[in-house]
């Protein structure tokens, strides 16, 4: 059985690692080294060539990070991946491995706050536009594509609206264009698999559910190894054309006796060679360490979840509850198609008396931890107007969903009697 063809629950205990073969030890060894020893100078010769694959120097590839790697490729069914150093670097790797000033890409409007800034702004200063269309009409992404449009963006289940995102329909579109879409599977890690639904690349925040003990940075991208980047060259340029920064290697050729890994081989022989968002091998061990347990836990986050979100529609000082379990329509079914029958781990509510209101509830919250933090183990809740979403303006808080009386929860997996009882004592104060 191939490690793909595994179950989830299998291939994040076993892909990419057995047993070390100096040592026999079964916990994945933390290398915390900078360098690797090079047989000779053919051997160094070659790795810097590409020829033959080995490991270098830890800002580029470390075998510690390479195990985490291969199993969150594994669990998506992906061909290659590439750990970072945070969820901000992921993202910001996604686009400009395939968008240079002038070119554009479009995005879904429900993403992250950090995401939007990065998009709007950090985007927009290097001279790369984001084109942002509300997904509820798969259409709206073909509508802003022109011949400089180089991918979509979107997140699975974009807090804080948790309206799933059209994964299939948009990525239909886009590969009619030439344009892969990009998921951020953060909320949804192990929930759904962007890219059995046709997504070309998919990203994480290991920060979240992959680590789940809240200790640790790191993000990760995951190459589908499914989108035919040849087909479509005028497209792609910057994986079909000669590229500078590598002695004028043209990607799909350079990767041809490995494997359809273009896209994921540029961004580590380039924009991590360069920019440098290493994930340092110690934080690989954490995220390895939440791994192996993540469908456990999910399971529990969800089901959570769900009690919590029947709880607080019968609550009186609720007056809107927002989690897929809640939602009706075209909302649930494609709740229902890509979430695998869970919902996930966050829960919106917008409490009958606003801001102030929602204040109150947050600083009378006992268990909760108030963070800015999504997919920790226990429970979390924040007030994004006033914190994750405090840099946005006030129409795009609006656009992502946030209004002023919006409180996020983020479930954990404690009793499901001690998180109730908490978010009653904090409801009974406001
Ligand atoms: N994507 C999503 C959906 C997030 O929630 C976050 C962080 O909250 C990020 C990306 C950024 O990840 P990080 O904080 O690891 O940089």
């Amino acid at each position: 059985m191939s490690e793909t063809t595994k179950k989830i629950e299998t291939t994040v205990l076993h892909a990419g690692h057995r047993a070390d073969p100096t040592t026999g030890s079964v916990a994945v060894p933390i290398h915390q080294t900078t360098s690797f020893q090079f047989r000779d100078a053919e051997h160094a010769a070659n790795l810097f060539a590409l020829s033959e694959l080995g490991n270098i120097y830890t800002r580029i590839m470390n075998p510690t990070c390479d195990v985490l790697e291969q199993r969150v490729t594994a669990m998506e069914g992906g061909a290659a991946g590439l750990a970072l150093g945070s969820g901000q670097a992921a993202s910001a790797f996604c686009i400009q491995n395939i968008a240079k000033a002038g070119d554009n890409f479009v995005a879904s409007t429900d993403l992250y706050g950090g995401t939007w800034n990065l998009f709007a702004n950090t985007m927009k200063d290097m001279g790369i536009e984001c084109r942002f269309v509300d997904p509820s009409d798969p259409e709206n992404f073909r509508r802003a594509v022109d011949d400089k449009t180089r991918a979509f963006y979107a997140e699975t289940l974009p807090n804080p609206k948790l309206n799933v995102f059209p994964i299939s329909e948009v990525a239909a579109i886009g590969r009619e264009l030439g344009i892969p879409l990009i998921m951020d599977n953060t909320a949804a890690s192990g929930i759904c698999r962007p890219l059995e639904h046709g997504a070309a690349i998919v990203m994480y925040s290991t920060t979240k559910y992959i680590g789940g003990h809240g200790t640790s940075i790191g993000g990760l991208v995951v190459d589908g190894g499914n989108f035919d980047w040849e087909a479509h060259a005028e497209r792609q340029p910057y994986l079909n054309q000669p590229d500078p920064s590598y002695h004028g290697a043209v990607w799909t050729q350079a990767v041809k006796g490995i494997g359809p890994v273009a896209y994921i081989i540029k961004m580590r022989t380039t924009l991590l060679r360069d920019l440098g968002s290493a994930m340092s091998p110690f934080n690989a061990f954490m995220f390895l360490q939440g791994l192996e347990t993540l469908p456990l836990r999910m399971e529990r986050h969800c089901s959570n979840t769900v009690a919590v979100a029947e709880w607080l529609a019968k609550h009186p000082a609720v007056e809107t509850v927002i989690h897929p379990s809640q939602q009706t329509g075209e909302l649930k079914a494609r709740a229902d198609k890509y979430l695998n029958g869970q919902y996930g781990g966050l829960c919106g509510m917008v409490l009958k008396g606003g801001k102030d209101a929602g204040a109150k509830f947050i600083d009378s919250l006992k268990m909760f931890y108030h963070v800015a933090n999504i997919g920790d183990a226990r429970s979390l809740a924040i007030h994004p107007a006033t914190t994750t979403h405090s840099q946005l303006s006030a129409e795009e808080q609006e656009a992502t969903g946030v209004s002023a009386g919006y409180v996020r929860l983020s479930i954990g997996i404690e009793h499901i009697d001690d998180i109730i009882s908490d978010l009653d004592q904090a409801l009974a104060q406001v």
